[in-house]
């Protein structure tokens, strides 16, 4: 029984912009139902999902980052393999689009959990991954969006035919952020999560998401027999009661998953066992 739950980050979207999100998540969520439909991993499948997100100027991550208040793009990402509880993550590196790769290159060398800054290009280069050319990922709404500032994000989680779970994470942040400044979306149990029973990807506020830790509340809730829904409910509820701040989430566990959020929009595709859903998003 595999699935694949795709989020294009929580916020208020323009309706002119419902059709091209829910065009891009589809898309994403295809990409990593092709890996999972053919006996790939959980982990495969989730980076190949959000590596589409990035690439399409839509969405808050890669190319169409939010810009920092300097004008720059940043962009945090992580990769959570449940079945292993490894994680590879990168935080507020400068001109990175493929932030996501360069996640899974930690995860996959083993040595650290999260790089952060413009030094992650001395491992970056070590694996291959180049800077993207000078201005190349900040479109024109991006730059908009600096004075009017918007949320989104993109997320994926899976679980693939051996039962294994699988979450990624990748974003451009909040716009008008400072320099520096990292999200909740690389860091493992806040924006990201995936163990032996679940996998978790939220976004959102940031700043409210680590505080409450959010991806981590919601699976202690599972792993103590909370149904997933209602489990992602109470968690979010405890962020508003907590910080007054507000966020989504996707989450899928052994029976189901579930996409809520606080704020308005939430675009979200899934795909479970050839059957696809997809939606603007179900505010709570
Ligand atoms: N959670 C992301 C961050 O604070 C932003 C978002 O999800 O829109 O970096």
């Amino acid at each position: 029984m595999t699935a694949i739950v795709v989020h294009g980050g929580a916020g208020l979207v323009a309706a002119e912009r419902h059709a091209r999100l829910r065009d891009g998540v589809r898309a994403a969520a295809a990409a990593g139902d092709a890996i999972l439909s053919r006996g790939g991993s959980s982990l495969d499948a989730v980076v190949a999902a959000v590596r589409v997100l990035e690439d399409d100027p839509e969405f808050n991550a890669g190319c169409g980052s939010a810009l920092t208040r300097d004008g720059t793009v940043e962009t945090d990402a992580s990769v959570m393999d449940g079945a292993t509880q490894r994680v590879g993550a990168v935080g507020a590196v400068p001109d990175l689009g493929c932030a996501i790769a360069l996640a899974r290159a930690v995860l996959d060398r083993g040595e650290h959990v999260l790089l952060a800054g413009s030094s992650a290009w001395d491992f970056a280069r070590e694996v291959g991954i180049a800077p993207a050319p000078a201005g190349a990922l900040i479109t024109e709404r991006a730059r908009m969006r600096l004075a009017d500032v918007q949320k989104g994000t993109v997320g994926a989680v899976a679980r693939d035919r051996d039962g294994r779970f699988a979450a990624a994470t990748s974003t451009g942040g909040i716009a008008g952020k400072r320099r520096g400044r990292v999200g909740d979306s690389p860091i493992p149990g806040a924006g990201t999560w995936a163990d032996a029973h679940c996998a978790i990807s939220a976004t959102g506020d940031g700043e409210a998401i680590l505080r409450v830790a959010l991806a981590h509340s919601i699976a202690m809730r599972i792993a103590s027999g909370t149904p997933i829904d209602r489990a992602v409910r109470e968690s979010l509820s405890e962020l508003q009661r907590v910080t007054n701040g507000s966020a989504g989430v996707i989450a899928v566990d052994r029976s189901a998953f579930s996409a809520l959020q606080l704020s308005s929009t939430m675009p979200v595709a899934a795909i479970s066992d050839g059957v696809h859903a997809d939606s603007m998003g179900t505010q709570i």
